[in-house]
């Protein structure tokens, strides 16, 4: 590729949306263009690399046995309505009615579609373990899209689809997607974790996400430092033990005046406790019942084990509202005694370790003081519902939990029989007997793997691509136009490279060095060769590597062999 000729620009200034380096970069590099909020267009260099990173994905998956399809993205609403999820899974779903009044959706995610394509084929136990797969565009209506392609509401998604006889069957096909994750995002040349993971909207027993580490993540990752536990904080345990008892207070129940005080930390300095003597009692709607969750005063709860732990479709704070109607006070003084009849009580178990604790009075301005938990508060299930810490200990080894910062870049999940129960995709097994298809599902946001990789790596010049999924692997740079020599050593080296399979662009362009100098630290090729009269007489050229800034002279002659050896090594 001749750069004169291609159609890109760099631009110095950027987007005021653009906060993060590779909604920056990518935007300074000419590689996306905004067409509407988490809506972009992906111009040359980007679909080049986007391509290499589908085409690591379809080698790692073919080569175990997967197939591609390519499902439509526009889904009919009774499929939906079928698997249970057209009520459940909120605003990002976009809807739409057709000229028939027809509901249908754009596809998030294709668990429905696929289930209902495998079940108009499947018939008997002899045509699993199957595995499909496809890359394409997907739709979520995100409430804030941002970060450029990071979070995008139309972004590219490679969505696999595994279907067997039997639970045993199916985790071996969840193992070897484990596996081909790994190695997809090993040659992408990132550096990332495999963290066990909660399950969500998609549900679901048991998955994991394979995060890319950077300070820019929007995930929070905690890992222990001496085996290899590693988990999103939304799913993460804490091997804390609490220590019976721990400081026990009054153990009189008695009913204490705290007015306008409805923060732990006003009613905690009022009684002079410590807030983890606080039990604060969280009102949440779980697929629209209320519930209520107790956790010490100085923890999270967290919605996420709280949603996986009941099963539920969906776990949300309750409305103020509700929280009046269940406990008949203000928002700020619910507590665990004398809720309305009904609601469920889940109690966080590190709550068991005290006696002695405060709690609101459901009175508007009071409190209780003096509870025992054991016995003044009746729990329907304990349980873990708050987020673990850095620092806690590990709850395989008890080493210590670090945080990092992640990038989901991909999720596999176990489903069991999630969809393919209600959706009826059955087959008759060895015995002649109907069974239900065990499924997984398997996702990596392909577009998201490519701002990721950038994230990850770049300095203050611009990206630094890992080779295997730049745009060009080599860009070569004649400086001093208008020199014979210059510009026909550059023009045989790139077609010398170009002959031997590098991926490599010629920057032809008619601009001064430092501006082409620039821009090849800009779009960040690994590699640069630079052609300048002095060095090119002398029967040289210069070589950078964009990782590390090296410089080095090679003969002109050796240069292809060199780059190639070097390319290796990126
Ligand atoms: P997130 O928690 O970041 O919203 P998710 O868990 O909802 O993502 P999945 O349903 O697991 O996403 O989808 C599979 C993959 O698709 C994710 O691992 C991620 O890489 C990618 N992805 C999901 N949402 C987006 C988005 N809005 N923009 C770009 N990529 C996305
Ligand atoms: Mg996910």
């Amino acid at each position: 590729m001749k750069a004169a000729s291609y159609f890109f620009k760099t631009y110095k200034e950027v987007p005021r949306e653009a906060q993060t380096p590779s909604h920056i970069l990518m935007h300074r590099a000419g590689m996306i263009q905004k067409l509407s909020s988490g809506i972009y267009s992906y111009l040359p260099l980007a679909l080049r690399s986007l391509k290499k990173i589908e085409t690591i994905i379809r080698e790692e998956l073919d080569s175990r046995g997967c197939q591609e399809v390519l499902m439509p993205a526009v889904q009919p609403g009774e499929l939906w309505e079928e698997s249970g999820r057209w009520n459940y899974y909120g605003p990002e779903l976009l809807r739409f009615k057709d000229r028939k009044n027809a509901d249908y959706c754009l596809g998030p995610t294709h668990e429905e579609v696929i289930t209902d394509m495998v079940r108009r084929n499947l018939t008997s136990y002899k045509q699993l373990p199957l595995n499909l797969y496809q890359i394409q565009t997907k739709f979520r209506d995100e409430i804030r899209p941002r970060f450029g392609l990071m979070r995008g509401r139309e972004f590219i998604m490679k969505d696999a689809y595994s279907f067997d006889v039997n639970e045993d069957d199916a985790k071996k096909s969840y193992k070897i997607m484990y596996d081909a994750y790994n190695a997809v995002f090993k040659r992408c040349g990132l550096e990332f974790r495999a963290v066990d993971a909660a399950t969500g909207a998609i549900g679901g027993d048991m998955s994991h996400e394979f995060q890319v580490l950077a300070e820019t993540g929007e995930d929070e990752i905690l890992s222990c430092g001496s085996c290899s536990y590693s988990a999103n904080v939304e799913k993460a345990v804490s091997g804390k033990v609490v220590e019976k008892p721990l400081k026990s207070g009054s153990k009189d129940i008695s009913e204490v005046h705290t007015p306008g005080m409805k923060t732990v930390e006003e009613v905690a300095s009022f009684l002079s406790l410590d807030p983890s003597m606080l039990i604060k009692t969280l009102i949440y709607l779980v697929d629209d019942k209320p519930v209520a969750v107790l956790v010490r005063g100085n923890c999270e709860a967290n919605e996420s084990k709280i949603q996986a732990f009941l099963g539920a479709n969906a776990v949300a704070p309750a409305d103020e509202e509700t929280v009046k109607r269940v406990t008949g006070a203000e928002v700020g003084f619910a507590g665990p005694r004398g809720l309305k009849e009904g609601i469920a009580i889940l109690v966080d178990k590190q709550i068991y370790g005290d006696t002695g604790y405060a709690c609101g009075a459901n009175k508007t301005d009071y409190h209780l003081t003096g509870i025992d938990p054991e016995n003044d508060i009746k729990a329907d299930k304990n349980g873990d519902f708050t987020f673990a810490l850095e620092g806690d200990p590990c709850p395989h080894c008890g080493g210590t939990l670090k945080k990092f910062r992640g990038i989901e870049v991909g999720q596999v999940f176990y489903l069991g029989t999630k969809y393919s129960s209600p959706m009826k995709c059955i087959f008759i097994d060895n015995e002649g007997k109907e069974q239900t298809a065990v499924m997984g599902c398997y996702g990596i946001g392909v577009s998201r793997t490519m701002a990721a990789a950038i994230e990850q790596n770049h300095d203050d010049m611009g990206i630094i691509w890992p080779a295997a999924i730049a745009p060009f692997e080599v860009i070569v740079i004649p400086i001093q136009g208008g020199n014979d020599l210059v510009e026909n050593t550059a023009e045989n080296i790139y077609s010398e490279l170009k002959k031997s399979g590098v991926d490599v662009i010629l920057d032809d362009r008619n601009l001064r060095a430092g501006v082409k100098f620039n821009d090849a630290d800009l779009v960040g090729y690994p590699v640069q060769i630079i052609c300048g009269s002095r060095l090119v007489e002398q029967g040289l050229v210069e070589i950078k590597v964009r990782k590390t800034g090296e410089k080095s002279e090679v003969k002109i002659e050796e240069a292809p062999e060199v780059i190639k050896e070097m390319l290796l090594a990126l």
